[in-house]
């Protein structure tokens, strides 16, 4: 590859893993047999769901930079990051806000294309399933399908460089490409503008993807 393939836009940091497919359709079924009345089954595909090499996909993306997978450059004349005090209110978006781009974006990210969970959703199944969804403050305590599947209101333009939480800055992401590029502008790590770009969510059962939200109801 020579320097400027490297440096072409992408769609994503890291393009997902199959073994998220895998933990993505054993959620489903998860899901499935719950709403069965089969419990033993739902916490067993949980538990299978939660697959190290995921783990390990996140950590490549939200651990240590590397000049392989965040490719950062300097972009003239981009804006610096501001002092907190001088960052637009608010920093999260509305609850309007979130429904209007969740409404807009699907409970797909934008960059990568993996399914999506809410953390109000994650909670409600752990309650029903504590020993399956492992969860803490810790990232390496998390279960990793859940931890690479959080719902995230990315800002495109960061909200410590001036970015605003309205629609049109705000777009649906999972946490492995919101970590991932933290503060970065898109150009500054060679990613493509998700509003632009088409969408592609390369999953057989993409259309059944609800967020879990029936999981738990
Ligand atoms: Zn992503």
């Amino acid at each position: 590859m020579n320097d400027l393939d490297f440096y072409a836009p992408r769609r994503c940091l890291r393009e997902p893993i199959p073994e998220i497919w895998v933990a993505a359709d054993r959620l489903l079924s998860a899901a499935e047999a719950h709403g069965a009345g089969d419990r033993a089954a739902a916490e067993r595909l949980i538990k299978e769901a939660d697959d190290y090499a995921i783990a390990a996909w996140t950590d490549s993306l939200w651990g240590a930079w590397s000049a392989d997978i965040h490719r950062i450059r300097v972009v003239e004349g981009a804006p610096p990051a501001r002092a907190r005090a001088h960052r637009p209110l608010p920093r999260m978006p509305t609850l309007q806000t979130q429904q209007d781009v969740i409404r807009r974006d699907g409970l797909f990210c934008r960059f990568c294309g993996i399914p999506v969970v809410d953390p109000k959703t994650r909670a409600r199944i752990r309650r029903l399933y504590p020993d399956a969804l492992r969860w803490s403050r810790i990232a390496r305590e998390q279960h990793a399908a859940f931890q690479a599947m959080w719902l995230q209101f990315d800002h495109v333009l960061p909200n410590s460089r001036g970015g605003e939480s309205v629609c049109d800055n705000i777009v649906i992401t999972c946490a492995p490409c919101n970590y991932g590029r933290m503060e970065h502008l898109l150009e500054e790590v060679g990613l493509a503008d998700p509003r632009t770009t088409a969408r592609s969510v390369a999953w057989a059962n993409a259309a059944r993807w609800d967020g879990l939200e029936g999981f738990a109801r």
